[in-house]
């Protein structure tokens, strides 16, 4: 490793972070209150990826946070107001100084509608950002089970909700049997209002759904996409187009789909001139930040902090809301204690 990493550098440096989900927050919200403990991640991390091999991503990360169901009654205004409050206090701390949530669970959407919920994700961002300076989007992501009418309907008022700081859509979930074809219109509805468009592909499957998404749904970053790297049309493709991809390294290992942080192709996609950034996904569950992916990154493939610069400018140039992104970077944020 370079001299003079140290974790500490790495926490100095100013970030940004582009893929981070609401959802898995609130669940180990529920149950630190539930149980009165500050910190439960621990019991609920896998052990053995290996068994949830041929698992599809929803059902190992319901796997992997082995929570059971969050009652209704925590999907109230002020709770999730807390929780995205919360999620950037925690990024601040890290220097992370713009971060995009993103936010699609079923149930927030039924029981507090779409509006509601991305209500309450900007009042908890309004208070995070005048306490730390942290500057944020909210991303919504469509569930792809839930079908295209669903989608097309949630993109609408993700449309109509840009005055609560909605910056761009997402589409996740179950690739084979909801193609993207199905959700042409939804993005088309996005896209229209001015939201970026990234979508989550090249995790589980592989390069031809990245390619299918730039074609069929326009995506301008990529949710993962690490399994470009198998494709070097593709690699070449998304260099050329400066895509982004959004790396989540340690959620890629313990979902069992690297081998391990010396395997993990994010060195040759940089290598390759694509514009990789790093992410922390679900960093309660996962018991990780960005600070700790830098790092991890830098001790287990070299990179220097150089590079990590290099891609926090990759983060600040494909970030939905580049003109916040670019401001907060310029100013030295106030770090919670
Ligand atoms: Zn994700």
């Amino acid at each position: 490793m370079e001299p003079g990493i140290t974790r500490e550098a790495v926490r100095e440096l100013p970030k940004a972070e582009l893929h981070v989900h609401l959802e898995t927050s609130l669940r180990l919200r529920h149950l630190a209150q539930a149980q009165h403990a500050p910190s439960l991640a621990e019991p609920y991390l896998v052990s053995d990826p290996q068994r949830y091999v041929g698992y599809d991503r929803l059902r190992r990360l319901r796997y992997l946070g082995r929570a059971g169901k969050v009652p209704d009654r925590v999907y109230t205004h002020g709770n999730v107001a807390q929780v995205a409050y919360e999620l950037l206090r925690e990024a601040a701390a890290e220097n992370v100084r713009y971060v995009e949530i993103r936010v699609g669970g079923r149930r927030g959407f039924a029981l507090l509608g779409v509006r509601g919920m991305l209500e309450a994700i900007a009042e908890g961002r309004a208070r995070a950002e005048a306490e730390f300076g942290v500057r944020s989007g909210t991303v919504v992501t469509l569930v792809r089970e839930r079908g295209p009418e669903h989608a097309a309907e949630v993109a609408e008022i993700a449309a109509s909700c840009v005055d609560c700081g909605v910056v761009g859509l997402d589409v996740a979930g179950d690739e084979e049997n909801f193609p993207p074809a199905l959700f042409v219109r939804a993005c088309e509805v996005a896209r229209e209002a001015g939201l970026g468009i990234t979508v989550h592909a090249g995790e589980f499957s592989g390069p031809a759904s990245v390619w299918t998404i730039i074609y069929q749904l326009g995506a301008t970053r990529i949710g993962h996409g690490f399994r470009a790297v198998e494709d070097p049309e593709l690699v070449a493709y998304l260099r050329e187009h400066r895509i982004a991809l959004e790396i989540c390294p340690t959620s890629n290992l313990r979902l069992g789909l690297v081998g391990s942080w010396r395997e993990h192709p994010l060195r040759a996609l940089y290598d390759a001139g694509v514009r990789v950034t790093i992410n922390s996904d679900d960093p309660l569950l996962l018991r990780t930040n960005l600070t700790a992916e830098m790092y991890t990154a830098c001790r287990e493939l070299g990179f220097t902090l150089d590079d990590l610069r290099t891609m926090t400018r990759y983060a600040v140039e494909a970030a939905f809301d580049r003109k916040a992104a670019l401001a907060a970077l310029a100013v030295p944020s106030a770090r919670p204690s």
